[in-house]
């Protein structure tokens, strides 16, 4: 049995999660249980492209120049604010606003009292099999930089791309 379908089977044998995020809201967390819930994934640090018509949001597969695309963590993280100052800061009394996040986000599955995925780290142990699941931007992400904005819309990733290629 490989090591995706091994997580799997564990996951599946431990169906009921116990856990901070079962326990606490969102705003109740320490700042360390914060940053644990998020998963790695880097979708959230995808250029997006807001319709002005219907407010619908299309994910582009251009990140975020300060992304590193092999572990699809922030490179500036602790100065991002600073440095970038376009990055969404997601906090625990703004969260409710990020209706864009995937909904794959650890985030917003606790923000909807849903639990999180055998995948996610907090579950698996282990911070790879964000990748291994086909969940992360590893692999599909590309570099914004040097992409002209107008230039965004050919980079519109399908819609439907992880639900067709992710083991969830
Ligand atoms: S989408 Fe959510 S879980 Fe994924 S990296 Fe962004 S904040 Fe973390
Ligand atoms: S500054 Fe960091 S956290 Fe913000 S979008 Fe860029 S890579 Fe993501």
């Amino acid at each position: 049995m490989n090591l995706v379908n091994q997580r799997i089977m564990k996951c599946m044998m431990n169906k009921r999660q116990t856990g901070f995020w079962k326990e606490k809201p969102l705003q109740k967390m320490t700042r360390k249980e914060w940053e644990l819930l998020c998963d790695g994934c880097g979708r959230c640090c995808l250029e997006k492209l807001k319709d002005a018509k219907n407010g619908k949001v299309y994910y582009t597969n251009l990140a975020c120049r300060y992304l590193d695309l092999k572990t699809c963590r922030c490179t500036i993280y602790a100065h991002r604010t600073r440095i970038a100052p376009d990055c969404e800061w997601l906090n625990p009394f703004k969260i409710a606003r990020f209706r864009w996040l995937p909904k794959t986000c650890a985030y917003r599955l606790v923000m909807e009292t849903k639990d999180l995925a055998w995948w996610h780290p907090l579950i698996s142990g282990d911070p790879e099999t964000v990748h291994l699941a086909g969940i992360s931007v590893k692999n599909i992400a590309v570099s914004s930089l040097g992409v002209p904005e107008d230039e965004y819309e050919d980079y519109i990733l399908d819609n439907n791309l992880w639900a067709k290629s992710a083991r969830i």
